[in-house]
Parts: structure tokens; sequence; C-alpha cells
């Protein structure tokens, strides 16, 4: 966890004054899995895991950011944010800083970043990155954005900066996460949902394979152009369709014989998976622990064999974890290749499941996981109330 008052100290022996402080948090995603980016449905929830942003402002028009965790230190102009030279993780705060200048007058800062999201591991840092920056951006130039388009802004940075095509799934949540809360959020209106977590009476535990193959940007785009292939063809026989979102499950049986082996199957994931989402949130929100836990498995499955986004150490680990006493449901969460699986574990049961599953991967895999209890936390805010003055 990262301890403020040190992250403050950091700031001022670093720049010589005294900041304020924003946070964002990461993220883990309950199910619906690379339905986003279909105008589909997706249930994360912001995690009580976040990157702080220590931020003072500036009389010209200089970001200098600097990050503890990457131990690094750059700085770029506010005017000439596309500097090549930029570090790459310092695109993703030149990327909200030029997309909300487009819409409010920045001021310069200086920035110091220190982070409890593991990079990489599927919990979207990048997201709480952008966000927690993007937020303390606005504090200092005094403006306000509605959450919606800050949220945006930070998804479009991603885009034009890193270029990462990435849905929105992981800036909402960043934005929109609520304590105690899951969020249920329709990517094709951007309409979402507070699902309450005081029925489920179950720990969600986050284990990270700490493996990340590096696959995941190439089939990505691949896994986006078969299902707009699969859009294409089902059009002939449902003309009204814009997007898988608009096939139910019925009418994919009725149609999928029309599709080719492999397009048949990445569509199949994704019909099914925005059945399940919807089945899972109210689920959840009726406390339906082993509704919730099939779901869940069934997710998995399809991921694994129709959407090939898995690997034999996400596998492993919900294999492992679905042996557990106490067990609900297991399944990998995020893009895939590596990261993280989500667990619906009893409370009674934490102890020895965290024993048992992250001393079987070890055996297996020689790598150690990181195995933790993760809670429904706020979206991003300003956090400065909170330290020790
Ligand atoms: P994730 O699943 O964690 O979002 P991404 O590959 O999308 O993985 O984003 C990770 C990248 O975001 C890192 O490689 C780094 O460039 C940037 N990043 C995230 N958090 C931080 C941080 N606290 N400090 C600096 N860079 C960060
Ligand atoms: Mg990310």
């Amino acid at each position: 966890m990262v301890d403020l008052n040190r992250l403050i100290a950091g700031f001022s022996e670093r720049y010589g004054s005294k900041p304020r402080l924003f946070s964002a948090p990461g993220r883990v995603n309950i199910i619906g899995e690379h339905t986003d980016y279909n105008d589909g449905f997706v249930l994360p929830m912001a995690i009580d895991r976040r990157t702080f942003v220590a931020i003072a402002p500036r009389n010209d028009r200089i970001v200098r950011v600097a990050s503890v965790i990457v131990n690094d230190a750059t700085e770029f102009k506010i005017d000439q944010p596309r500097e090549l030279s930029l570090h790459t993780w310092a695109k993703y705060i030149a990327g909200v800083a030029w997309t909300l200048e487009s819409r409010i007058t920045l001021r310069g800062a200086d920035i110091l970043i220190d982070s409890e999201v593991p990079i990489g591991g599927g919990l979207s840092s990048s997201a709480a990155l952008e966000v927690a920056t993007g937020t303390a951006l606005m504090a200092m130039a005094g403006a306000t954005i509605e959450p919606e388009q800050l949220a945006l802004a930070a998804q479009k940075a991603e885009h034009d900066f890193v270029g990462a095509k990435v849905g929105i799934m992981d800036q909402f949540a960043a934005t929109f996460g609520r304590k105690d809360h899951a969020l249920l959020i329709d990517c094709r209106s951007l309409k979402t949902k507070q699902i309450p977590l005081r029925n489920l009476n179950a720990a969600i535990v986050v284990c990270n394979t700490n493996v990340k193959h590096q696959l995941m940007s190439s089939a990505y785009n691949q896994r986006r152009a078969e299902c707009e292939q699969g859009v294409e063809l089902l059009r002939q026989c449902l003309p009204g369709i814009r997007a898988l979102r608009d096939v139910s499950v019925a009418d994919f049986g009725k149609y999928e014989n029309e599709l080719p082996d492999l397009v048949r199957r990445r569509c199949r994931h994704v019909v099914t998976e925005n059945d399940r989402t919807l089945r899972a949130a109210q689920a959840l929100q009726d406390g339906e622990r082993e509704l919730l836990g099939s779901l869940m498995r069934q997710s998995h499955e399809s991921l694994r064999s129709d959407y090939e986004v898995s690997c034999r150490e996400l596998d492993l680990m919900v294999e492992i974890a679905s042996r557990q006493e106490g067990v609900f449901g297991a399944r990998m969460t995020g893009g895939g290749f590596g990261g993280s699986t989500i667990n619906i574990v009893r409370a009674d049961e934490l102890n020895s499941f965290t024993q048992t599953v992250a001393g079987e991967y070890r055996g297996a895999t020689k790598i150690n996981p990181d195995i933790y209890v993760v809670e429904a936390d706020d979206g991003a805010r300003e956090d400065s109330d909170n330290l020790i003055s």
C-alpha cells in the first residue's frame, strides 16, 4: 500500500512545494470479457488498490512527471504533448492532458505518482493512471467536467497516444466505481447501473499469475476483426444488427451454421458472454452465489476454448481454485494471455484458499503468484483531506 505522507514528503523534496492529492482505483472485471468493443455489457468493480497523484500547479505550460513505481521522471509541454522522446508511461499522462486541453485551458503542473495497482496485472493500472491524472489536472485548472467526459477523454488518450484501442470499461470503472458496488455498464448507451454487493456474502479474491505473454495487442486486433466479420455475415440473416450485442443467444443458435468455424466460435463467446453478464448482475444483486459462480465458470470455459485468449497459467490457476472448498466461481479476468483470475470465495475458507492455491501454482510453474482479497471502492476523488498535515 502507498504511504501517502511519504508520497507527499517525496513530492516536497523533489519539487519544493506542497501538493494536493488525487487518486483513482484499479478495477477487476467480475464478468463480461471482450464484450465491450462489441457494444455489449461488462460488470467490473473498482477496487481498493489505487493510483495516487500528488500535484501542484505551475505558472507555465510545462508538466513535470515522476513515478515512484517505474522510478523515472520526464516532462512535456502542454502545447507539444507528442514529443517523440516521451517515455512510454508518460504518454498516458500527456495524452490525457492533450485531450482535456481541447475542452479547457490547463495549467502546467508538477506531478509525483505512486500506485497500488500492479502494472500489467489485468487490473487496469493504465486507466487508474489516466483518470487520476485527469482529475488532478482538472482541479489545477479550477475547472469541472462531467465524469463521463473525463472517462471518455482518458480512453481517447489511450487510443490516440498509446495506440491501444481499448473499450470504455476500465476508464468507466475508475471514474464511476462506488464502495460496496459493482458497476454494470452498457457499452453502447454508456448507461451504468450500480449493483450492490451486500448480498454476496463472500470474498472477492484476485490471483495474479504474474505472467504476461506478449500476444495481447496483436490478438486483440485479430479478435476485433473476427467479431466484425461475424456481424457482416450474420447481417445476411439478421438485417437489423449493428454489433454482436444485437444478436440474441436464440438467434445465434439459428444462424451460427452460416459462419466459418473460427468466426463462429469467436461470436459464440461474445453472444453468450453478454447473456451471462446480464444474468450475473442479477445473481450478484440477489446474492445467488452458486448461480454467479456457475456463470463465471462458463465464462472462463468460453474464453479458453471459443475466444482462445487464456493461457496455461490462467487455466491452471482457475483449475486449482475450482477444486478448493468454499469456492463459488473462478475465471480469468481482463484481456487474457496472463494477468489475473477472479474468485468468489467463502470468507471462512480464505486462509486455506490462499495457501493451497499459492502453493500448488508455485509448485507447478515455479512462479510466485500474488493473491489478495479486494473490496469495491469509490472512483476518482481528491484525497488531500485524508492527510495528516
Ligand atoms: P494494465 O492492465 O495494468 O492497465 P496496460 O499495459 O494497459 O496494463 O498499462 C500498463 C502501463 O501503464 C505501464 O506499462 C505504464 O506505462 C503505465 N502505468 C500504469 N501505472 C503507472 C504508474 N503508477 N506509473 C507509471 N506508469 C504507469
Ligand atoms: Mg490497461
